[in-house]
């Protein structure tokens, strides 16, 4: 279970009700969407869709949330095999090696 920053987030992430327990997109009582892989957490928009805002601070304590691991998440990817000894991989997978910062032996 993911340690979140405060007891006000961490019931926002985690509120299900009756209806919609399976789908917090579809209910208007859910505000956060957390993203356990990305580490990611994104105001819903209730639009009907699957639309979020990611955000980067608490709006309850004002903390400063994870950084998102989307770039570390594909990279790891990246190393599991999907494309292996690629050192030509799109700069915006590589976060940690920017040209010119790049150190091939
Ligand atoms: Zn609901
Ligand atoms: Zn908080």
């Amino acid at each position: 279970m993911t340690q979140h920053c405060c007891e006000e987030m961490t019931s926002r992430v985690n509120v299900r009700c009756d209806q919609h327990h399976d789908d917090p997109f579809a209910c208007p009582d859910a505000l956060i969407a957390f993203s356990a892989d990305f580490q990611e957490y994104g105001l819903i928009i209730h639009d009907g869709g699957t639309s979020s805002i990611t955000i980067d601070f608490c709006p309850w304590c004002g903390r400063r949330l994870p950084d998102s691991q989307r770039d570390r998440w594909f990279e790891e990817l990246e190393r599991a095999g999907i494309d292996p000894g690629d050192d030509e991989a799109p700069a915006e997978l590589q976060d940690d090696r920017r040209p010119g910062s790049a150190q091939r032996e």
